[in-house]
């Protein structure tokens, strides 16, 4: 009866161990204790045989490293596109300023040629319908510079992404 008892002790502590056992990462004591009990215990000796195999297939399964190399990159990869998307917004928001800037430099210029038009036309020795012309012509520029700058800035965008 203690003899059975004493084994069936044995046999819970085995069972807990059997996966490790199966693996060899137990120490050598502990390694052949276990193997002297599977030569007594079937149970344990079929649960250890089926963990042997499955630590088998487990071994033809590509190392953890591997496994680990690739979420460094997926990691890696998911930053860079938050970098992306982060510049993308700093992007758009130069080209809101740009534009912003651009529109309030030419409501500036025709509140002053509204104000001072007569005054600059005689300075300039122009008439106030060539003036006018001269600011229409101002406005198409700036309206053109802003469109050709914030193109470029799109492409230098685009640019430096694919480096
Ligand atoms: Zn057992």
């Amino acid at each position: 009866m203690d003899k059975d008892k004493h084994n069936d002790n044995n046999h819970q502590k085995i069972r807990a161990s059997l996966a490790l056992a199966a693996v060899s990462a137990l120490e050598p004591a502990a390694q052949s204790q276990v193997e002297a009990h599977l030569e007594s215990c079937e149970p344990c000796r079929k649960e250890f045989s089926a963990l042997r195999g499955l630590a088998s297939e487990l071994r033809v399964l590509p190392p953890p490293v591997l496994a680990f190399g690739l979420a460094q990159r997926t990691s890696a990869r998911v930053r860079a596109e938050l970098a992306a998307r982060s510049e993308r917004r700093r992007h758009n928001l130069v080209l809101l300023m740009v534009t912003v800037f651009a529109w309030i430099d030419t409501l500036i210029i025709l509140a002053i040629a509204r104000m001072f038009g007569n005054d600059i036309a005689r300075l300039l020795h122009v008439s106030d319908s060539q003036l006018t012309f001269g600011f229409v012509v101002y406005w198409l520029v700036a309206v053109a510079a802003t469109v050709a700058l914030t193109g470029h800035v799109g492409r230098v965008h685009r640019q430096r992404r694919l480096v």
